[in-house]
């Protein structure tokens, strides 16, 4: 025997047990983006490499370490996309739906990252996003946080926490960013490498940190929020008024900085307690430098990215389950004469709007009745030499004690519309 492939590590298949629990998930995202007016873009899931070191940042985790990149024929650098956000932007300047116009978009896909599979972490994985493009205020930062909300209500996920933190103004971020590297600078030999490199570079990314050595120094490092004033603090306790005033729980934490460079002002990162270090479910925050860096005209934006793996965790882990629906109908075709008619009534019953499964593959009435009542299908219908000979068919109600009965097709149809 030929020695079996398998799948790329860290790229897993979606077996169809568990499709039943994406789709209930996909549709709760549907409906509820829907209900908030933001309407579906699907972009390439290949796009230039500069398109990421561009918005994403060269000294981020993405794009230093977890990019599929790779040179076409015709030597292009071409890269999977990590993140969709970027896309979305390149997108809304080539075709110019962001000219002088606001957008609310929403996305749903795979990304690439090549990060060590694990729980929860994978190469391959599914995002699910909203963007809100060309709207400043902290009304448009509450409403995406409420989209997620009512997501997590409607699924009826328990255990997430919500918290939030302002980056302030470019003249705040700087001043923190001074004030942030000289206390660094101080502590140097207590931070991991990673870090050490970011000082001078990128300081605010080393907030971002996983290494514990490095995050016990920050427990006393200065605090962002000290630096934030003005307008950045009020619209701050805006989005804070708005949130509690709708209902939404959340814990400011001014050491939240996310882990991409395009951020600006709101940052937020709903996180759960049940997967250990696997512990984001989504995140997102402002980002209005990311239109112009892309080559656009300013325009403010917000939005947030949510892994899809984990969120299907954890409604499950909520108690969550797919709804798959029975079958209408199982047709029971005994012999080989029967297979022609037997179809010809699955296809009738399907064009009235009805889930109809035809038995393929012979076998005796027993064994057949015995997958149609697995199945959970409300009705067996059987067709033999005896039904095709009397222009009839036997239907047997199989969640009733009705007795089984013979009907023709016409009777059959009205039959089962009615009784189902
Ligand atoms: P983490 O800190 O877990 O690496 P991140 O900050 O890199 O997350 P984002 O870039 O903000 O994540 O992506 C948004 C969401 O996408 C995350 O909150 C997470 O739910 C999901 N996600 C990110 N990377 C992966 C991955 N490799 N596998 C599965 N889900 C992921
Ligand atoms: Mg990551």
């Amino acid at each position: 025997m030929a020695k079996s492939i398998q799948s790329v590590r860290g790229m897993n298949d979606l077996l169809p047990g568990r499709s039943d629990l994406w789709h209930t998930v996909e549709s709760a995202i549907r409906s509820v983006v829907g209900s908030y007016g933001y309407q579906e873009i699907r972009t390439p899931l290949v796009e230039h490499t500069e398109l990421f070191q561009r918005s994403i940042g060269e000294q981020t985790d993405i794009v230093e370490k977890e990019m599929y990149t790779f040179l076409d024929n015709n030597s292009d650098s071409l890269t999977l996309r990590p993140e969709a956000t970027a896309a979305c932007v390149r997108a809304g300047i080539e075709h110019g739906f962001l000219h002088n116009q606001t957008q609310r978009l929403w996305y749903l896909g795979p990304m690439f990252r090549h990060e060590r599979p694990q729980k929860g972490r994978y190469r391959q994985f599914h995002q699910f996003g909203i963007e809100a493009l060309g709207w400043s205020g902290p009304d448009i930062d509450a409403e995406i946080l409420l989209v997620g909300t009512r997501l997590w209500r409607q699924l009826g996920l328990s255990g997430l926490t919500l918290e939030i933190n302002t980056l302030g103004t470019s003249d705040a971020r700087t001043r923190f960013r001074e004030a942030l590297r000289d206390y660094l600078g101080t502590r140097r030999e207590e931070i991991d490498k990673d870090s050490q490199r970011r000082l001078q570079s990128n300081p605010l990314r080393i907030l971002d940190s996983k290494d514990p050595g490095t995050r016990e120094v920050l427990d006393t490092a200065p605090d962002l929020l000290d630096f934030i004033a003005g307008d950045a603090r009020a619209d701050f306790d805006t989005l804070q008024h708005l949130l509690t005033a709708n209902g939404v729980e959340y814990r400011v934490n001014s050491r939240l900085v996310r882990g991409l460079d395009y951020y600006t002002g709101t940052v937020f990162e709903w996180t759960t307690g049940s997967f250990g270090a696997q512990s984001a479910i989504c995140a997102g925050g402002r980002y209005d430098e990311l239109v112009t860096q892309l080559g656009g005209r300013a325009m403010p934006a917000a939005g947030f990215a949510c892994g899809l793996e984990r969120l299907v965790d954890l409604y499950e882990h909520s108690g969550g389950c797919g709804a798959s629906e029975p079958f209408d109908v199982w047709i029971c075709i005994l012999g080989d004469n029967a297979v022609s008619r037997g179809f010809s009534v699955a296809e009738r019953l399907r064009d009235q709007g009805l889930r109809v499964m035809a038995n393929c593959g012979g076998g005796g009435l027993r064994k057949q009745f015995r997958k149609a009542d697995q199945s959970g299908a409300c009705f067996a219908v059987v067709i033999g030499e005896d039904e095709i000979k009397s222009q009839t068919l036997t239907v047997k109600s199989l969640r009733t004690e009705e007795e089984q009965t013979r009907l023709s097709e016409e009777q059959l149809v009205e039959y089962i519309k009615r009784e189902r």
